[in-house]
């Protein structure tokens, strides 16, 4: 990064120099600072040169009192400071900027917005904040600054915060916010059956519901939270809802699901909907729990032809795990033996594998993130299908 941007900054050097010199000599008609501007200039960059920065910014800071037109110079030395992750730099130069009372107006609102992005950099969100609300009541910052006060609610967790300023970017961009939006009520639900508030929870999941109707996350934290709660007909309700919403994600309550119908004695309703989701291009998973269900009411036979005809289609190593541990039941002697052999072969390979990717930035993992932690998208992040997957 620092070796991409010194060739800029020794780039941008002659540049403050050409400019203080022209600005100088535009200025010598009617006075004689012109040669005191030129002269500061070479001391700036001579400081530079000789790896004194603090001393080069203080030079030029000292031009700033003299000449206004250097101020777009000192806007890119103090982006570039920031760039270089000398933060305390760039807000020394901004923050000056701004204390000049001779800066019009245009200027001044972008030493502001420079000076947030330099207090975002640094970590000092209040700071930041409080520049970018201010910055909201500008037409031409209004975007920018309601974007950025999203990405530090969402930091500091301030989730009523970031779904009123979303709904304020709702109002004035195309992109949708809703997925979004039902994600930070997710979070708030999330939060709420933690600390036991069982009502704010399901509150907050019919909000992003109804922001969202498409949200897996709401319907999952709804699942569980019927299923902890024991009313097993209303989670299975929820888990099914899955299938229409992104039946991707599906194998996450499978399990739940499958335990919900058994307490409810609901076994010839579940295999009916897992054999209907199988139709639909539900995953592996779904397979394997047909499989299962088949092989406890000793219909073992069909369960191996299920998973050998779903193999010739749709190739997966866990398909073929699960057909290989049928087979070893029936197996005697050296076939039983090279079936367990590769029967851990399998498992060794399945273990090196993540099972979820972001379809947005290619992060890939063990864990379901519902924010990337690399792009930081939301609902981007999902079971991986193929043959080492779903
Ligand atoms: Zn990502």
């Amino acid at each position: 990064m620092l070796d991409f941007l010194l060739p800029a900054l020794f780039l941008l050097l002659p540049l403050a120099v050409w400019s203080g010199y022209k600005a100088g000599r535009k200025s010598s008609k009617k006075n004689s600072s012109g040669s005191r501007l030129s002269k500061g200039y070479i001391t700036g960059l001579n400081y530079l040169l000789n790896e004194e920065p603090d001393k080069a910014i203080d030079a030029f800071i000292e031009l700033l009192q003299v000449d206004n037109e250097t101020v777009e110079t000192h806007l890119a030395l103090g982006n570039l400071f920031r760039r270089r992750g000398e933060v305390d730099r760039a807000i020394r130069i901004h923050q000056n900027l701004i204390a000049r009372p001779a800066l019009t107006g245009d200027v001044r609102k972008l030493s502001l917005l420079e000076l947030a992005h330099d207090y975002m950099a640094a970590g000092l969100f209040d700071r930041a904040e409080s520049l970018f609300t201010e910055l909201v009541k500008e037409k031409e910052y209004r975007l920018d600054s309601l974007n950025h006060l999203v990405t530090i609610y969402q930091q500091i967790k301030d989730w009523n915060k970031a779904i009123d300023t979303s709904h304020q970017i709702a109002q004035i961009s195309d992109v949708s916010q809703a997925s979004k939006i039902a994600h930070y009520h997710c979070e708030i639900a999330d939060d709420a059956r933690i600390s036991g508030n069982l009502k704010v929870a399901h509150d907050a999941l019919k909000k992003a519901l109804i922001i969202n109707k498409r949200s897996v996350r709401a319907s999952i934290l709804q699942g569980q939270l019927y299923q902890q709660a024991g009313k097993n007909k209303e989670a299975i309700k929820s888990y099914r809802r899955i299938r229409h919403q992104d039946i991707a994600y599906l194998p996450e309550v499978l399990n739940d699901l499958m335990i919900c119908y058994r307490l409810t004695g609901g076994d010839t309703d579940l295999l009916k909907y897992l054999k209907e989701c199988l139709e639909q291009g539900a995953g592996v998973s779904v397979l394997l729990a047909v499989s299962e269900l088949l092989s406890a009411s000793s219909n073992e036979k069909t369960a191996a032809t299920i998973i050998t005809d779903y193999l010739r289609d749709r190739p997966s190593l866990k398909g073929l795990e699960q057909l290989i541990q049928i087979h070893i039941h029936r197996a005697s002697g050296a076939a039983k033996d090279n079936l367990l052999l590769l029967h851990d072969l399998v498992i060794k390979l399945l273990e090196k594998k993540p099972v979820y990717c972001c379809e947005e930035c290619g992060y890939s993992g063990k864990t379901l993130f519902w924010q990337c932690p690399s792009c930081k998208d939301w609902g981007k992040i999902k079971p991986i299908f193929g043959i080492e997957g779903e």
